[in-house]
């Protein structure tokens, strides 16, 4: 069995991947924060995992995979400091915070669906587990990890030996980059401490969203839904944990800090962060008009699935400068592809093909081989995608094969390539793809042109090749 090799963010080396038990994967993704309109950054990082996601169902093992909605306690920066997010959204968006969450997570899921993007086995919403949230902070509580202010309880990082091991970054360092900070909370111990449970007091005492727990009334703080779910779904060591690479400096080490103490077990074993995206190489933001959903893509006449090939000619860990003139040109390949596999089709239903030779079956086992060795070499899609394209444009290969072997690529590459459709060849055409034949036979050009302009104006391309005739509907599309 070919195994994934992949950049583990913790050891900071590629590593063979291999589950703990038979050949199940443990797979848990940071998902989306739920006040705003899923944009492109987040679609290239939900493509990435998507393809991870494929190459291991690919490579034969069971993936379960966990994703979370965060519909309560993200704040508008990462240190504690900020406005709750769904609180900021509510007001922007004129809607009470339960309708901004229900929006976006729609808005998000509408988004995942238009790029192929297949859905988690488990999906699940902070607002839903917050018992399983208390039972971890009482966990930490009881351990001596954590203290209470006033205000909220928080976790004392210096209490956790291991804290900053996922960055890199000392806690002298980490004190240095948030000395600068506002503290909002004087009896806060540390700047970089973090909130467990805010309490509903202080800037808090109007917050919409609050559940009574030991503490008093509150809300819980962003990092710990994603430890609570992760192990109470997958388990308390889970084999990976994906996320933007924005994470790496201060929630994916507190899930880390938090899961950890409370467990005594390695909380992750392969950590997998997806590298941020640009446009026109400048990063996304709504100020400089360069925020982009995937109904910006559409309303430019754009195919969704032009644009994850277009997000696939990048590598995972590399950023992604975005422009629409790029994407233009990919989806020019996009339009070549689907035209190749309508072709493909059609020989295979149509026409009589030679049966496949010893030398072809070989052939193919080489292309499969090495695309998939490519992408098990730390997902690398670009490399992939060029030997994919070899594949395509190499016209000696047996037509059977060859489709077989795209249509199986493509169960991880995710561009529908399964429901491209040959043309429909009815009665009436297969008489003007013989008469015009004949035409052609008796060397009178003329007629045979005037029959190729009439299929033209029915909407067909003919294609003559060495096994006969093919119409190509002009108008393919992917279902
Ligand atoms: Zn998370």
């Amino acid at each position: 069995m070919q195994r994934l090799k992949i950049y583990n963010t913790l050891s900071r080396k590629i590593e063979e991947i291999y589950p703990l038990t038979d050949n199940r994967i443990t797979l848990y993704s940071c998902g989306p924060t739920v006040y705003d309109y899923t944009h492109l950054g987040h679609i290239r990082t939900y493509i990435n995992n998507d393809i991870l996601k494929r190459t291991l169902e690919y490579l034969g093992y069971k993936v379960i995979h966990t994703m979370n909605i965060t519909d309560v306690g993200h704040l508008t920066d990462d240190a504690d400091f900020g406005e709750d997010k769904l609180e900021k959204g509510a007001e922007k968006h004129n809607k009470t915070v339960w309708e901004v969450a229900e929006y976006f997570t729609n808005y998000f899921f509408y988004t995942i669906k238009q790029v192929n993007i297949k859905q988690p086995s488990i999906i699940c919403k902070a607002t839903e587990h917050i018992n399983q949230m208390i039972d971890l902070i009482k966990k930490l509580e009881e351990k001596g990890y954590t203290y209470q202010t006033s205000q909220a309880v928080y976790f004392d990082i210096r209490k956790f030996k291991d804290y900053g091991k996922l960055s890199g970054q000392s806690l002298e360092e980490k004190l240095s980059a948030v000395r600068e900070e506002v503290v909002l909370d004087p009896e806060k111990k540390h700047p970089a401490d973090f909130a467990l449970w805010f309490k509903r007091t202080g800037r808090f005492a109007n917050h919409t969203m609050h559940w009574p727990s030991p503490w008093g009334d509150g809300f819980p703080g962003w990092h710990i839904e994603c430890s609570a779910m992760s192990m109470h779904y997958l388990g308390e060591t889970i084999d990976i944990h994906t996320g933007g690479e924005d994470h790496i400096p201060v929630h994916h080490e507190n899930e880390i800090a938090q899961s950890e103490a409370a467990t005594g077990k390695p909380f992750v074993r392969f950590w997998v962060h997806y590298a941020f995206l640009l446009v026109n190489g400048e990063k996304m933001s709504k100020s400089k008009q360069n925020f982009y959903t995937i109904d910006d893509i559409l309303k430019q006449g754009f195919h969704p699935l032009a644009l994850r090939l277009h997000f696939l000619s990048g590598h995972y860990r590399q950023q992604f400068n975005f422009t629409f003139k790029a994407l233009k040109a990919t989806e020019n390949s996009y339009k070549t592809l689907l035209r190749k596999v309508e072709e493909l089709k059609f020989i295979n239903t149509y026409l009589k093909p030679d049966n496949p030779s010893k030398k072809d079956y070989n052939l193919i086992k080489k292309f499969e081989q090495n695309i998939i060795e490519v992408l098990s070499n730390d997902l690398n899609t670009p490399k992939a995608l060029a030997k994919f394209w070899n594949l395509i444009d190499l016209e000696t290969l047996n037509p059977r094969l060859k489709l077989e072997l795209i249509l199986r690529l493509d169960q991880i590459l995710g561009l529908r390539l399964e429901s491209i459709k040959p043309v429909n060849l009815t009665e009436d055409l297969k008489k003007l793809i013989i008469e015009r034949e004949s035409f052609k036979g008796k060397k009178q050009f003329d007629k045979a042109d005037n029959i190729r302009e009439m299929l033209n104006d029915k909407g067909f391309e003919v294609k003559d090749t060495k096994l006969g005739t093919i119409l190509l509907s002009k108008t393919t599309q992917p279902n």
